[in-house]
């Protein structure tokens, strides 16, 4: 029987997208408030009776938002084109290192837009 959890972070960041034409507006450099989503599935631990401690999912995530919140994300390596697609998939593939059960990792980078990696 597996379980569903969900924690989210939240981050301000700068961005502009260098593969866009000119004229399009994300070409230019601003800011969104990027909502992060983690979902995680397993069975539960028998004994705690839980799926994962969200503060340790809160400790691995925080050295990974610490190089994304107010920051440039143009600057970070691997995210020279910082769309919410591949912010996902950057994400997604540190904190798997650390969180085995991870299932996907969720960005909005508006209250009305949601990415997900993988699917
Ligand atoms: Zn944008």
């Amino acid at each position: 029987m597996n379980f569903e959890l969900k924690q989210h972070f939240q981050i301000e960041s700068a961005r502009f997208l260098p593969n866009l034409p000119a004229e399009h507006p994300c070409s230019r450099m601003h800011g969104h408030s990027f909502k992060i989503i983690l979902t995680l599935q397993s069975s539960l631990d028998s004994k705690l009776g839980w799926v994962m401690d969200y503060h340790e999912i809160s400790e691995v995530m925080k050295p990974l938002l610490a190089q994304l919140d107010h920051r440039i994300l143009n600057d970070v390596s691997g995210l020279e084109n910082p769309t919410s697609e591949l912010l996902a998939k950057w994400i997604f593939e540190k904190a798997q290192l650390k969180i085995s059960i991870l299932k996907s990792v969720t960005i909005m980078e508006t209250p009305a837009t949601e990415c997900r990696y993988p699917v």
